[in-house]
């Protein structure tokens, strides 16, 4: 994995660059297209200091990024934040994910929510065009601890949702139920199975185990693919372990849902989509004609700058800067942990990630609240509270939680 860190001089150069190769609404006679640069009465493009910020000269000019950029044909107006788009989204597939070159397509999502549904859609559509499928006949494989947009989507696209138990103490998927729960649908009909592969989840951190996944499936001869989530942990995992099944060198893998508004600390509106050449084609709306090139995505309209934003931050750091900061967290929360052993405070922590899920019956209720723990739920009894190790969850503000702890600890055992 290698990508390269760029100075900010030469990072401006390549948006300013970026930014001519688009039309100019203020230069250019463009008499049909609804849009425009963003409203100038309140944001002035006179202001000084966008002469040095790509990233809010990008938001000025408003760049419309409709459609998918990685396809060849695209809506000529703006090729030249298209083209930045494309490069950051070749870094996922290749760099982060393995990809060989040219074998993949992707674009820049609202969010890990739309990656995933799009996911699904495309998956569900090549079930019905290769094998004439039925809505019913088509199931979506998932572990309790998935996110909810899988669910969500599940609900929009009218398919089967088949959710697999978790180990309460390691959260690992329970492969001999596994093996019923497929071995069930398929007795009520399921011909055609999404396995949904958490390249951690957001409560716990946990990452599926693909192969033991794989070998349930293939022992059972389902017709399957898989996608992987990895809103909440791709751009963590691939940098603290290395795992070839977790790839595009796995055939079986055919998508990535990734999220940049979690820890790149990109503007909301940053999931990427990842897809294995040939199958985005699925998701072609025929009827979206006034768009060029036509549109192959959930949302229609989007931000060029949220690409823009995306591939700053990316090349900023390079893959070296990117891992070593990675691993930063990592050691925190290393840290956190050893601390909460010293108190026999009882917690899941997935070594290769920099979440920390308490058990509830460890924290009392107020420290829960006064420092923002989440609660695996809102609706009764939470069984977990957990911690995230990022950017602003500092040493300071840890120490701060624990003696916290001990304060509270010690006045109840009085
Ligand atoms: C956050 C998250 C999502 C959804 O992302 P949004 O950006 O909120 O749409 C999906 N899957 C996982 C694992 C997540 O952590």
């Amino acid at each position: 994995m290698y990508w390269e860190k760029f100075s900010h001089k030469k990072i401006k150069e390549i948006v300013f660059q970026a930014l001519k190769n688009n039309l100019d609404y203020r230069t250019e006679d463009v008499l049909g297209l609804p849009a425009t640069y963003l409203d100038p009465e309140v944001f002035y493009q006179d202001a000084p200091f966008l002469n040095d910020a790509p990233y809010m000269q990008t938001m000025v000019a408003n760049p419309n990024h409709i459609g998918c950029h990685t396809l060849g044909e695209a809506e000529p107006a703006f090729l030249g934040t298209q083209a930045i788009e494309r490069e950051l989204i070749d870094l996922c597939a290749s760099q982060i994910f393995s990809a060989e070159p040219e074998s993949y397509d992707g674009y820049v999502a609202s969010g890990g929510t739309e990656a995933n549904i799009e996911s699904l859609w495309v998956h569900r559509n090549l079930f019905i065009r290769k094998y004439e499928a039925r809505l019913d006949e088509i199931g979506v494989v998932y572990s309790q601890d998935t996110h909810y947009s899988i669910p969500k989507g599940v609900n929009l696209l009218g398919l089967k949702s088949i959710i697999l138990s978790v180990d309460d103490d390691n959260r690992s998927i329970q492969f001999e139920e596994m093996k019923l729960a497929v071995t069930n649908a398929k007795t009520q009909g399921v011909k055609y199975f999404i396995l949904i592969m958490n390249m951690s989840t957001t409560m716990f951190g946990s990452v599926d185990d693909v192969n033991q996944a794989m070998e349930v499936m293939n022992a059972l001869e389902a017709e399957y693919c898989i996608h992987v989530d990895g809103a909440y942990g791709g751009f963590i995992y691939p940098f603290t372990r290395t795992e070839i099944s977790l790839t595009f060198q796995n055939p079986k893998v055919n998508s990535f849902s990734l999220d940049a508004h979690k820890l790149v600390q990109s503007p909301y509106g940053t999931g990427i989509c990842l897809l294995r050449k040939g199958l985005i084609q699925y998701a072609l709306t025929e009827e979206a004609q006034y768009v060029k090139g036509k549109d192959y995505t959930l949302v229609g309209s989007r931000s060029g700058a949220n690409a823009i934003a995306v591939w700053m931050i990316l090349r900023t750091y390079g893959s070296e800067g990117w891992k070593a900061k990675i691993l930063k967290l990592i050691e925190r929360t290393d840290r956190l942990c050893e601390n909460l052993d010293e108190r026999r405070i009882r917690y899941f922590r997935n070594p290769a990630m920099n979440i920390v899920t308490i058990k509830a019956e460890d924290v009392p209720d107020q420290l829960a609240k006064q420092f923002l723990l989440v609660p695996d739920t809102h609706e009764g009894e939470p069984q977990w509270f957990k911690i995230v190790v990022m950017e602003h969850v500092s040493q300071g503000k840890i120490d701060k939680f624990l003696l916290a702890w001990d304060d509270w600890k010690q006045s109840h055992s009085l």
